[in-house]
């Protein structure tokens, strides 16, 4: 039996909290002040094409596993303190979520840092579990953030084109 990846990581993520649905809602967030006619349904479908890239999966697939590892007190020493405390300096987190904003451009990378600021809707709900200490969403919020702002790139970029044809 082949498991489909991109099936397999929407079910994980939902375990973990979050549904595609509120991805969707951050990529609407993102590109309705572009494109007023924009549905949440569109922002979904961007959603479920930028999770079956493997270099997409395979962030997911480490980010989500480490944010277990840690909850588990698997990662020791030194890793151990920083991903749970969610310190600063430590910066893979970012690091991790670049490899999805790769995929699609520079456009991905400066609404990824718009609503890692802002922290709009279930970016908002993950940071306040993470600070709580309930879970730990060091990969998380980072990882969601950039699955966003790839599928608000993605719908950019395919918009513009039609813009020129
Ligand atoms: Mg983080």
């Amino acid at each position: 039996m082949t498991v489909k990846l991109d099936q397999l990581i929407a079910q994980k993520m939902e375990e973990r909290g979050v549904t595609l649905e509120e991805i969707a809602g951050l990529t609407h967030f993102l590109q309705s002040p572009y494109f007023p006619d924009l549905t949440i349904e569109t922002c979904l479908e961007n959603v479920k094409s930028v999770l079956k890239k493997r270099e997409v999966q395979n962030a997911v697939l480490t980010g989500i596993r480490l944010d277990e590892l840690a909850e588990e007190k698997m990662l020791g020493d030194v890793l151990q303190e920083m991903v749970e405390s969610d310190y600063s300096l430590y910066g893979i987190d970012e690091i991790l979520a670049f490899s999805i904003l790769n995929v699609y451009g520079s456009i991905g990378f400066t609404n990824y840092g718009y609503i890692d600021k802002l922290k709009p809707g279930i970016l908002g709900a993950i940071d306040k579990k993470g600070k709580t200490g309930e879970s730990c969403q060091t990969f998380m919020d980072d990882l969601v953030g950039a699955i966003a702002a790839a599928a608000a790139s993605r719908i950019a970029h395919r918009k513009g084109d039609e813009l020129l044809e």
